[in-house]
């Protein structure tokens, strides 16, 4: 374990050149009045410059990220992020933007240029999934989701549709039902058919007049195309019910194929996964969420539209809005990496982003299908999903799997999601791997696959090399007192 900065204290020892001031002094310069003076100095650490660059390096390199290692987190998309968006990102111009600057006028001339990327972003999003309108302000995935279904509720309200239920899938991921509940609405759960997809017969006795919405992942969370998707689509719209489409795996059509071609209503995507934006530590994400002509009206308020003389301003008169869902414009610095992104790329770099990240998916499931089981044996979209059910049986289950892979020094795969895979390994390498690093990742795999059938005694103790070792994940949840 590495010290603790204050550890590494000594006395008298200093980072800074400043004039030796008392705290009280340095008040008094500072024109501070009287009554916020401290009592005592701050107990802080007394170490050299070179204590605190040292300290604050080595903290850096304990963390796990794309730009040091692969990152195979199935759902997740953890593609590379190009550096020339974040120093777009960081542009003056656009970092020192002030949210209540005016949009035209005096500070318009600092405005109109932010403005016009959210606009053109909301074109360029809703035409690569085939909407008609986007708003930028949802914050994440799931808050898109939650949006989403808001719209589908304002949208039944205006048509005095008394609806009460969304179907979802069971492969969905969590967040899925947990909006719908939170909209108000109760979930009717649909199991998996044979195929990976979804169950049609199941769904048809479902699906009834009382039906607001479909939720679905498209392709699903085991990483499969819904075969049956535009039939799953005709009968929901018999009935009314709109689609949404959760995009959080858009990275495998994109640019190929729009999902509102395919029936959908309601879409969100995951700028922080998709299009290429900083994803982890919790955030900030990006969620938009886009929607066909005939939900257009109920949209988040405001909206960027651009006026007869090539202007652009926010338009707030929106009498159908369901309001406000986030402050000001939502991740704005998140949406103009992505915009950067797709400016990047262009429609061609898009459409092999999902050529490339299908083929990568698909070669670590043929290369991998001989030692792990896989549940859905078919082609798979940008991702595959296997089960350690086979190592299971030794002893090795799915976390000791991704545990001796952390003692490899590469970041596991998803482990037990999505939920209807028993001992789920769900494995995402994106396009922006080569071949060489995915192998890397396979080599280990197999090796791993080969110490199971000959030594499972050894994997309750991995990972041995890292500074914090195997975790009581049940007490690590529980009793948050730390102990050293
Ligand atoms: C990531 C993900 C979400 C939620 O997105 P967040 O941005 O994490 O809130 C929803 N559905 C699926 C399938 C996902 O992979």
């Amino acid at each position: 374990m590495s010290k603790l900065i204050y550890e590494k204290s000594a006395p008298g020892r200093r980072a800074d050149n400043l004039p030796h001031l008392t705290p009280a002094e340095f008040a008094v310069n500072l024109r501070i009045p009287r009554k916020y003076f401290r009592e005592q100095a701050a107990e802080l650490p007394e170490v050299s410059e070179l204590d605190v660059v040292r300290h604050f390096t080595n903290l850096s390199r304990k963390n796990f990220s794309v730009d040091a290692n692969m990152y195979p987190l199935g759902s997740c998309t953890m593609k590379y992020n190009p550096k020339v968006c974040e120093r777009i990102a960081a542009l003056d111009g656009f970092s020192s933007l002030h949210p209540l600057l005016p949009q035209l006028r005096g500070g318009g001339m600092l405005t109109q240029g932010a403005l016009e990327v959210l606009f053109e972003t909301e074109r360029w999003l809703s035409e690569i999934v085939g909407m008609d309108g986007f708003s930028l302000q949802p914050m994440a995935g799931s808050h898109g989701e939650l949006t989403g279904m808001m719209l589908v509720a304002a949208y039944h309200k205006d048509k005095a549709n008394r609806k009460t239920k969304v179907i979802i899938p069971d492969s969905a991921h969590g967040t899925n039902p947990s909006s719908a509940a939170i909209a108000g609405y109760t979930v009717v759960s649909i199991p998996t058919g044979p195929d990976g997809g979804i169950d049609l017969a199941r769904y048809e006795a479902a699906l009834d007049d009382e039906v607001a919405a479909v939720m679905l992942t498209c392709p699903s969370t085991l990483g499969l195309f819904e075969r049956d998707i535009l039939k799953i689509a005709e009968l929901a719209h018999k009935r009314d019910a709109l689609l949404y489409y959760d995009g959080a795996n858009l990275n495998a059509l994109l640019g190929r194929c729009r999902p509102g071609d395919l029936g959908f209503d309601v879409v969100h995507v995951n700028l922080h996964k998709t299009f290429g934006t900083p994803h982890g530590g919790g955030g900030p994400g990006s969620g938009p969420v886009g929607v066909k002509a005939k939900l257009v009206p109920f949209l988040p308020t405001s909206i960027v539209v651009k006026r007869a003389d090539g202007t652009f301003a926010l338009e707030y008169e929106r009498p159908k809005s369901i309001g406000y869902i986030a402050s000001f414009y939502g991740n704005f610095a998140i949406i103009l990496r992505a915009y950067a992104y797709m400016l990047l790329l262009g429609g061609e770099g898009m459409r092999r982003v999902s050529e490339n990240a299908v083929l990568n998916a698909n070669y670590i499931q043929a290369r991998l299908k001989a030692r792990y089981d896989l549940p859905y044996n078919r082609l798979c979209m940008h991702e595959c999903v296997f089960s350690a059910s086979r190592q299971a049986a030794k002893g090795v289950h799915a976390i000791d799997v991704a545990k001796a892979l952390i003692e490899r020094g590469l970041h596991p795969p998803t482990v037990y999601f999505p939920l209807v895979v028993k001992e789920a390994l769900m494995i995402e390498p994106t396009e922006t791997e080569s071949r060489e690093q995915m192998d890397e990742l396979i080599d280990m795999m197999l090796e791993i696959a080969d110490l199971a059938d000959r030594d499972p005694a050894q994997f309750p103790a991995m990972p041995r090399n890292t500074p914090v070792g195997r975790l009581d994940e049940v007490k690590a949840a529980k009793d948050m007192r730390f102990k050293a």
